[in-house]
């Protein structure tokens, strides 16, 4: 396994920031690490690459225990933080050179990589004035100048715009053919472009660890219902195979997970509770749907 955490649990005074979570990641595997703001995805990350410790729980990165031996485990691993600190200052060639210095990494190293993340036509510039999409390439180069097995990408796409987006994601996803990658994100479609897994947390604990391809032919459907009558969450439980209730202004959002069409069953469980169906529709079962029911 190139990542394997055990029972990791972290605290910050009172916040528990993480709860309990285990997962572990095959080599060429690109993960998604998705969840709404503050549900621990940094914290997780920074655990990961030995910036901080966790309280409780193990973490293994190409079998090296982090905890153990962090600078040991940091050679195997490239982590851009979330904010991608950069000199602005500096040139990129020069902020590459810099990096590989402190590193102790063969400077034949540089070219390669600047040619790697496509900045070949940027590096004589300095770091402020390429655009953002620009910047994020310089943060991947770094992370990436010793050649490590395991890549961690904190929000590696955020504020970028759509066409930079496409770009960081190919890079990504073409880093993801020799490396285990493991990418925070808040966006579904982003997953859906580039991984092959989904782990989704939410409050420090993990609420889905799934492959994309098993999510995406799962037997979701999604039914927008509109009664006549007010009837509450429980008047639903003889409903089979439902898997969440959303109550939005005064329709039911409802999710089965079942092979055969819910509607028709909609319409005898109407017509048993002496409820007249007003609207009726079906949302698009996608992945930004089934996050939102997870998260929701
Ligand atoms: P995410 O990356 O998913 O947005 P974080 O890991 O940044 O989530 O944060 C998880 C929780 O821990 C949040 O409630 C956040 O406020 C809290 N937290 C993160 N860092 C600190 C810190 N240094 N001190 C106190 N609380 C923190």
């Amino acid at each position: 396994m190139s990542i394997q955490v055990t029972s990791v649990s972290k605290l910050y005074k009172e916040q528990k920031a993480l709860n309990g979570i285990s997962f572990s990641a095959k080599k060429g595997e690109i993960i998604g690490f998705l969840g709404p703001n503050g549900a621990g995805k940094s914290t997780m990350m920074k655990i990961l690459t030995g910036f901080i410790t966790p309280n409780f729980g193990d973490v293994l990165v190409d079998e090296i225990d982090v905890l153990q031996n962090p600078i040991e485990a940091q050679k195997t691993i490239g982590y851009l933080p979330e904010h991608n600190p950069l000199y602005a200052e500096m040139y990129v060639r020069e902020y590459l050179q810099f990096r590989a210095q402190i590193f102790k990494v063969d400077k034949k190293q540089i070219e390669s990589c600047i040619e790697k993340v496509g900045l070949t036509d940027e590096a004589h510039k300095k770091i402020y004035q390429l655009s953002k999409g620009y910047q994020q390439r310089v943060g991947i180069a770094a992370a990436i100048l010793h050649n490590p097995s395991v890549l961690i990408l904190d929000e590696p796409t955020t504020g970028l715009d759509p066409n930079q987006l496409v770009e960081i994601r190919k890079l990504i996803k073409d880093l993801g053919k020799q490396k285990t990658v493991l990418l925070s994100t808040h966006i579904m479609q982003e997953v859906e472009a580039i991984c092959d897994r989904v782990l989704i947390i939410k409050k420090g604990r993990i609420l889905k660890d799934q492959s994309l391809s098993i999510l995406k032919n799962s037997n979701l459907q999604v039914i927008v219902v509109l009664f006549d009558k007010i009837i509450s969450d429980n008047d639903f439980k003889p409903l089979f195979n439902l898997t969440s209730i959303q109550k939005e202004n005064e329709s039911w959002i409802l999710t089965f997970d079942a092979k055969e069409d819910m509607r028709p069953k909609l319409f005898d469980f109407a017509k048993e509770k002496e409820l007249k169906i007003l609207e009726l529709s079906t949302q698009q079962k996608n992945l930004e749907t089934l996050f939102r029911e997870i998260t929701g």
